[in-house]
């Protein structure tokens, strides 16, 4: 697998052939491909929008999972049991990982393999974690050309995997057609310790270990659950939330949810829902990466850099106002 620096080592990569390659579903150049998007170098950078562009036509046909839930609830085993649902279906399936606590990078997919081995050793099936970046948009944006790049290699379904950790439910919702979540049934209060916003940014809630002494205790929490979504405001596309059972772990339930996901498929397509969502999510990345690309550049100017020193200081001694230094910053600038 090469890394960043294979890449600074060889930097003449003959980018139609790779196109050509992975558009021909070879797994290995849709690796190499992803390493050049999430790649820092600038040279890659350049590359990398090339080949995103060439690709560009070959996007949009698959159907993007998002798939959230904690630590332990089952998300790697849930991936394996529909993963190999799906392929023995004919179908290819990519999956991403995305932690963004983690410091762990595109190198490490040890790791994804031990946690799906059926999976990983599936030859319709493609896993890579995506490379954490420094930042929540530069893993976004990251992803989101991955996921691009799946399409172009004709993976038809794409589950993105995220740990259930604050603001990465809401980045990965904004890059997926569907998103599930996973959920545990425990003893006491079910709703305790969920939060809201991620309950109302589910499409689906599946109550995964399902199984042995848990089947009681799980079918009473979907009960909660459903009494629990219809105080949620309705979503914008229509859909009502299924809350359903499943064990990964004995496979059961799990073609029954996608069976649901295929029900929403079609009603989305039918009522034009999923390719307004689909663009309205474009539109919001278009601006993020205004947005980030303004602050690359104005951070990247050493006599800016220079100049805010100055200020922080000044604003430290209160020789200046923070709105004054601000407005210095910018003037000086034009
Ligand atoms: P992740 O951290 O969300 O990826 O969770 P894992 O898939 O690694 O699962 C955590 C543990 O729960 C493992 O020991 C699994 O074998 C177990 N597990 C996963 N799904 C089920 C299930 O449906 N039933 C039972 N009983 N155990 C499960």
């Amino acid at each position: 697998m090469p890394n960043d620096s294979t890449f600074r080592r060889t930097p003449k990569i003959h980018l139609q052939a790779l196109v050509n390659d992975l558009l021909a579903k070879n797994k290995i150049s849709l690796s190499k491909a992803i390493t050049i998007v999430e790649s820092k170098h600038p040279e890659e950078k350049k590359i990398a929008s090339e080949l995103i562009d060439k690709i560009l036509p070959y996007t949009g046909q698959s159907f993007k999972i998002g798939i959230t839930g904690v630590p332990g609830v089952g998300k790697s085993t849930f991936i394996e049991a529909l993963g190999k649902l799906l392929t023995s279906n004919g179908k290819r399936v990519a999956v991403l990982s995305i932690d963004p606590t983690s410091s762990r990078t595109g190198g490490s997919i040890l790791g994804d393999k031990t946690r799906m081995p059926e999976l990983a050793n599936d030859p319709s099936a493609y896993i890579r974690p995506t490379a954490a970046g420094k930042s929540l948009g530069g893993v976004a944006s990251n992803t989101r050309e991955a996921i691009m790049l799946c399409e172009a290699a004709g993976f038809e379904i794409i589950l993105v995997e995220t740990v259930g950790v604050g603001q990465s439910e809401t980045m990965v919702k904004d890059m997926v057609d569907y998103f599930l979540l996973l959920l545990l049934a425990g003893g006491g209060d079910e709703l305790q310790g969920i939060k809201r916003g991620i309950m109302e940014l589910a499409d689906h809630i599946l109550i995964n270990k399902a199984d042995g002494n848990n089947l009681d205790t799980a079918r009473s929490a979907r009960e909660e659950f459903r009494n629990a979504i219809h105080l949620l405001p309705p979503h914008e596309s229509d859909w009502v939330v299924p809350v359903e059972l499943c064990s990964s772990l004995e496979k059961t339930g799990i073609s029954e949810a996608w069976k649901t996901m295929g029900q929403y498929q079609k009603q989305m397509k039918g009522s034009g829902w999923i390719y307004l969502n689909r663009k309205n999510q474009s539109i919001r990345w278009f601006r993020e990466r205004i947005s980030t690309s303004l602050q690359e550049d104005f951070y990247s100017n050493p006599k800016i850099n220079e100049e805010i020193k100055e200020k922080e200081e000044m604003i430290s001694s209160q020789k200046i106002s923070v709105r004054k230094a601000v407005d210095e910053l910018f003037k000086n600038r034009h």
